[in-house]
C-alpha cells in the first residue's frame, strides 16, 4: 500500500511548503501543495496526518566511526547500535570509514567493513576509505574503490606512525581523484609538531586529559588546512576538511573559497556547543569524556563556526561519532592523556542539537538547517538526489519532526552504547516523532520499530556534486 503523509510542512534546502507527500515502493512519487486545485486522493493509501509537524529529509551524517579499532580497543557502538541510535535521532544515512592498514589492499578493508555492517545496519550506509599506504598498486586501488561506490577517501595529516601519511602520498591521492572524480577528505592537523608537544608535556609530568587539548594548538590545525588546500589546488582537485574546529582553520577555508577554490568543510556539534572553558577546566579525569581530535577549543570559536555555517564557509555538520565508554575504555589513559582513546558519542543528537541551537536560537534558517544536515552532505558525497531532499523520485527517507517536542539529552535515556553523553542535561526543543527509511516506518515515538540489518550499502557517485 502506498503511504500518504498529509498536512505537513515540507522543508527542503530551498523551500518550505504546506504539502502532501505520496510514497510508494520506497520512493517519493509526488509532493503536492495543500493549496493545489485538487489534493492527492487518499483512497487506497495508508494515511498519516502530519498536521503541526515538519516533514524533513532524513538526516545524512557523513562522518561516523562504528566498530572502529583505535588504540587497542574498538569504538563501543557497532553498526547495529550506532545506526539504531542515529535513526532515533532522525538520521537515515551515514557514511562510515573503512580503514586500509599499511600493506593491505583497499579491497580487503572494504570487505572487512561490509562484514561489520552486514546484517546489522538499521539505516543505509556508505563507506569512505581511509588510505594509509598507496604502495605499488594504491592508485589503481583507488579507481577500483570508486567502481564499488566508495566515492571518497580520507587521509590523515595527524597521528604519526599510525594513520599519518606524508605530503607526497596526499598529493598523489589528490591527483588521482582529479582524474577519477572522487573526493579527498582531510584530517588536517600538523601531526609532527603535535607529537613533539605531546612528548614534551609528558616529560614534564603533564598527564591529565586537558593536556590532550593543550598540545594541539589551533595553529596546527590552520597550517594543515592551508597545506591541504594548497596541495589540492596544485593537483586540480577538490578537498573536504573534516571536523573543522577553530576560527583559525575556518579562515583558511574561507579565503580559499573566496578565491573560487573547490574547498569544503564540515564541523561537528561538539565544536559548536562545548568548549575548553566549560568542559575541560583541567580538574579531573572526567574530562577524558571530551578527549577527541581536534580537541575542544576556547569558547570564542563557537560563534565563528556558527557564522561559518550560516554564510556557507562551512557546508556540513556531521558528528565524528566515535564513542568509547568512560569506565573501561577512556580509563586506559588514566595516567597518560596520550593513551585515552580519541572520540566521543553524538550520532543520536545531531539533529536535535543543531535544530535547537541553530533554528530555535535564530542562527540558522529552517532551510539552511536541512541543507547542512542532509542536502549538502548528500550532494558532496555523491548521494543526491536519491538522499538528502524531498522530491519526486527521491528515496523516501523522511522525518516527521515535532518542532514543539521537548527533550533532555542524557546517557540514562539515550540509545547509543556508551556510558556517558557529551551533552548530558542539554534541553532541546524539536525532535523526531516518526522516521521513515525508503518508505518503511523505522522509528515511532522515540522507539526503533524497524528491522535490524535492513540498511543497505550505498554505492555513491564520484563527481556527485
Ligand atoms: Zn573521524
Amino acid at each position: 500500500m502506498a503511504l500518504l503523509i498529509q498536512n505537513g510542512t515540507v522543508v527542503t534546502a530551498d523551500s518550505t511548503l504546506a504539502a502532501d507527500v505520496l510514497v510508494d515502493g520506497g520512493v517519493i512519487r509526488e509532493v503536492r501543495a495543500l493549496d493545489s486545485v485538487a489534493r492527492i486522493d487518499p483512497v487506497g493509501h495508508e494515511v498519516v496526518d502530519a498536521r503541526g509537524l515538519l516533514v524533513l529529509p532524513g538526516g545524512v551524517d557523513a562522518h561516523t566511526h562504528l566498530d572502529m579499532p583505535f588504540g587497542g580497543t574498538y569504538s563501543s557502538d557497532d553498526f547495529e547500535t550506532g545506526t539504531r541510535a542515529a535513526a532515533i535521532g532522525g538520521t537515515t544515512t551515514i557514511v562510515d570509514f573503512a580503514i586500509q592498514s599499511r600493506g593491505m589492499k583497499m579491497r580487503t578493508a572494504l570487505d572487512t567493513w561490509w562484514g561489520k555492517a552486514e546484517g546489522k545496519a538499521c539505516i543505509d550506509y556508505g563507506l569512505h576509505m581511509i588510505i594509509t599506504d598507496l604502495g605499488a598498486s594504491g592508485l589503481e586501488d583507488m579507481d577500483s574503490m570508486v567502481g564499488e561506490g566508495v566515492a571518497s577517501f580520507k587521509l590523515f595529516m595527524a597521528y604519526p606512525g599510525v594513520l599519518m601519511v606524508d605530503d607526497a602520498t596526499i598529493f598523489r591521492a589528490l591527483r588521482q581523484t582529479a582524474k577519477n572524480g572522487a573526493l579527498v577528505c582531510m584530517h588536517a592537523e600538523n601531526g609532527s609538531v603535535i607529537d613533539v608537544l605531546v612528548q614534551e608535556a609528558l616529560a614534564e609530568g603533564k598527564r591529565a586529559p586537558v593536556y590532550h587539548a593543550l598540545t594541539r594548538p589551533t595553529v596546527a590545525e590552520a597550517e594543515a588546512v592551508q597545506r591541504a588546500i594548497a596541495m589540492a589546488e596544485m593537483a586540480g582537485a577538490l578537498v573536504y576538511i573534516v571536523h573543522l574546529s577553530s576560527e583559525d582553520a575556518l579562515n583558511q577555508v574561507r579565503e580559499a573559497r573566496d578565491r573560487g577554490l573547490p574547498a569544503f568543510a564540515e564541523t561537528c556539534p561538539q565544536y559548536l556547543l562545548l568548549s575548553l572553558e566549560d568542559q575541560m577546566p583541567g580538574k579531573s579525569f572526567e574530562e577524558a569524556k571530551y578527549v577527541f581530535t581536534p580537541p575542544l577549543r576556547k569558547k570564542a570559536n563557537q560563534q565563528k563556526l556558527w557564522d561559518g555555517l550560516k554564510h556557507d564557509h562551512l557546508q556540513v555538520v556531521s558528528t565524528d561519532h566515535c564513542p568509547f565508554c568512560f569506565a573501561d575504555q577512556k580509563a586506559l589513559g588514566r595516567d597518560d592523556f596520550s593513551k585515552i582513546p580519541n572520540g566521543g558519542p553524538g550520532i543520536e543528537n545531531r539533529m536535535q542539537l543543531i535544530y535547537h541551537h541553530g533554528v530555535n536560537a535564530g542562527r540558522l534558517s529552517l532551510n539552511r538547517f536541512v541543507e547542512i544536515t542532509a542536502t549538502a552532505p548528500a550532494r558532496i558525497f555523491g548521494m543526491y538526489p536519491k538522499k538528502g531532499t524531498i522530491a519526486a523520485g527521491s528515496e523516501a527517507d523522511l522525518v516527521l519532526w515535532d518542532p514543539e517536542a521537548e527533550h533532555t539529552i542524557s546517557a540514562a535515556t539515550h540509545h547509543m552504547r556508551v556510558d556517558y553523553s557529551m551533552f548530558e542535561g542539554f534541553r532541546v526543543r524539536g525532535n523526531a516523532r516518526r522516521v521513515y527509511s525508503r518508505g518503511e516506518l523505522i522509528v515511532d515515538g522515540g522507539e526503533f520499530v524497524g528491522r535490524v540489518g535492513r540498511g543497505k550499502y550505498l554505492r555513491r557517485d564520484a563527481r556527485g556534486r
